[in-house]
């Protein structure tokens, strides 16, 4: 944790469920979550086409329903895309970006990730830009270059101002249930605060820090202990209520 950041935990659904069960899940998190809202943000990022069935489910309780991606562009002829502007209409007020499945899935860049960041905040959404290193960069001591790296290329001019969180999750630990060592987390942590201030002033000290990568219930405390760690994405964990609320239980102290 960060003294006098408010925690976050996010839970990326990726491409699972049914509109009904999404709607299952989203209610389910709802009912549990007044344990856990005094203390820490909560947030629930669907599949595009569940964003309603979610939102509806979630009713006016304190979670937030975010997307996964955006396009850059604003609207037009881009077929198959979603378009931030679009996102804020249904609801949304978050969107992960350059997470490491569209990056190596989909060939995004740095670049283009970026240009997502900047549609997202110019239309009013957070944006949650992922970074990390895969195995083999990790294992020729890479890591924290590439991580600097990627949030150097990814980091628009307004990140700060708009409340941009950026994601640590290193490649290898995603859907695998392997963890980097705590201190392994803490050493990455202190090196992204430091290039966050090292661009964006006193801004960078308050940017929310997630780490993601096979957290569940039963490593999230010690790992949102950690100093810098500000909240968690969460993928496969978030798939099932309880494990999610425990796991922002962990984050809530
Ligand atoms: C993710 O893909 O964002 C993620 C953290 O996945 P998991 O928790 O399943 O490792």
């Amino acid at each position: 944790m960060t003294p006098g950041i408010r925690p976050l935990i996010a839970g990326n659904w990726k491409m699972n469920g049914t509109a009904r069960e999404a709607a299952g899940l989203a209610d389910a998190v709802r009912q549990g979550a007044g344990a856990v809202t005094g203390a820490v943000d909560l947030l629930v990022c669907p599949p595009f086409v569940h964003i309603h069935a979610a939102s509806a489910a979630i009713a006016f309780q304190p979670i937030a329903v975010g997307a996964q991606d955006c396009s850059p562009e604003e609207k037009g002829a881009h077929t198959g895309d979603v378009s931030a502007p679009m996102l804020a209409d249904a609801g949304c007020a978050y969107v992960i970006l350059g997470h490491s499945e569209r990056r190596a899935d989909h060939g995004e860049t740095d670049a283009l990730v970026k240009a997502k960041a900047e549609a997202a905040i110019a239309a009013g959404l957070v944006p949650i830009v992922c970074v990390g290193e895969s195995l083999a960069q990790r294992e020729a001591g890479e890591a924290e270059s590439v991580v600097a790296g990627q949030i150097a290329g990814s980091l628009p001019d307004g990140f700060t101002a708009a409340k941009g969180v950026v994601a640590y999750e290193p490649v290898w630990a995603i859907g695998t249930g392997k963890t980097p060592t705590e201190a392994d987390i803490a050493a990455m942590h202190a090196r992204m605060r430091q290039e966050l201030v090292a661009r964006f002033g006193e801004a960078g000290q308050g940017t929310r820090l997630l780490y993601g990568g096979s957290v569940k219930p039963s490593n999230a405390k010690a790992i949102l202990a950690l100093p810098h760690v500000d909240g968690a994405l969460v993928g496969g964990a978030s798939l099932v209520a309880a494990d999610f609320l425990a796991i922002a239980a962990g984050a809530a102290g």
